[in-house]
């Protein structure tokens, strides 16, 4: 099969791209590396199946495949809070084309959607039936706003029989490839740690997120795009929740050191608290279970900053 990934050299499209290499198929990854990075590029071009598009989803394209990935927006929110504008026509426009490209070659699409969806969520853990409780006008707008925007092209497509586009709704995810810079907590806190920094706790620290390994999360992307019907929305990510806090400490026990914490101000909008209720994945994906967790993920995620460290300093 002929895969197009679009936000390819980014952090989960790196992974994805990957994944369906080993697999066999052959993948054209399409970026323009507004937030993606070209290391990630370089390192997939070494393999056999790959082939490279530099394009801004922001323009159509027209690419022949078989199955789309639509991954392609800034995730961190400061990321997609620098160019707010641009983030939100990265997510509908990119999206739209994405789907005129599907249609266009008769191609299953999986669109990456997100926990974001749901705002500051009133229902805990969160199911797909939940309609979520977003700001439309606070600074995480344009990212959530943008993806709910998606989710609606995605699912008309889907209705009118236009294009089969499959809706994953990704929560928290960490692991190899992500960038050092995108603020994330999990990227701060572990880069924070390798340089023996105080680690940076937002507001108390009480807010929770509940971290998927990638690995665990790519396996689901395959298994949703091999279901024979269009199931709805699913999540995907790790039931296991905590607090920043706790992050912290688990961040500390990782890396064998114990590290002040620097409490920061709350970014406006900051969800409260994220679990994503998986049972429809579990019941539909055939026995999906994230496998990785915390300690495992967060000790690979570290060998993976180190050695890329130790790269530079080389
Ligand atoms: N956060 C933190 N310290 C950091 C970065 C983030 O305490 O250095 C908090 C942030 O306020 C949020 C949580 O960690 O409550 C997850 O933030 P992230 O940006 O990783 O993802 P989000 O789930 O908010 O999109």
């Amino acid at each position: 099969m002929r895969y197009l990934v679009t936000g390819s050299a980014g952090f989960l499209g790196a992974n994805l791209v990957m994944r369906l290499l080993a697999d066999g198929h052959e993948v054209v990854g399409l970026d323009n590396y507004h937030s993606g990075l070209r290391a990630n590029t370089a390192m997939l071009l070494g393999r056999p199946g790959f082939t490279f598009v530099e394009h801004d989803v922001v323009e159509p394209f027209d690419i022949p495949c078989d199955v789309l990935c639509n991954l392609a927006c800034p995730a961190s929110p400061p990321h997609y809070q620098q160019d707010p504008v641009y983030t939100l026509r990265i997510s509908v426009l990119g999206t739209l084309h994405a789907l005129e490209n599907a249609e266009r070659h008769k191609a299953r699409m999986l669109h990456a959607s997100t926990s974001e969806i749901y705002g500051d969520p009133l229902v805990h853990p969160q199911p797909e039936s939940y309609l979520g409780n977003v700001n439309s006008i606070g600074p995480r707008a344009c990212y959530d706003e943008g993806k709910r925007a998606a989710e609606t092209l995605c699912a008309d497509f889907t209705r009118l029989g236009r294009v089969d586009a499959r809706l994953v709704r990704i929560f928290n995810t960490y692991g190899p490839h992500m960038r050092g810079d995108d603020g994330r907590v999990v990227t701060n806190f572990l880069l924070q740690a390798l340089s023996g920094k105080a680690l940076t706790v937002y507001g108390a620290g009480q807010q929770t997120r509940s971290f998927c390994y990638v690995d665990d999360l790519i396996e689901g992307f395959v298994r949703v795009l091999a279901l024979r019907e269009n199931q709805g929305p699913i999540n995907l990510g790790n039931p296991n929740e905590f607090t920043m806090l706790q992050l912290a400490e688990a961040v500390q026990r990782v890396v064998g050191s114990s590290l002040p914490l620097r409490f920061e101000a709350l970014p406006t909008d900051d969800p409260k608290q994220r679990r994503p209720d998986i049972a429809k994945a579990r019941r539909l994906l055939n026995g999906w279970e994230p496998e990785v967790q915390l300690a495992e993920g967060l000790a690979r995620t570290l060998a993976y900053f180190r050695n890329q460290a130790q790269g530079r300093s080389a």
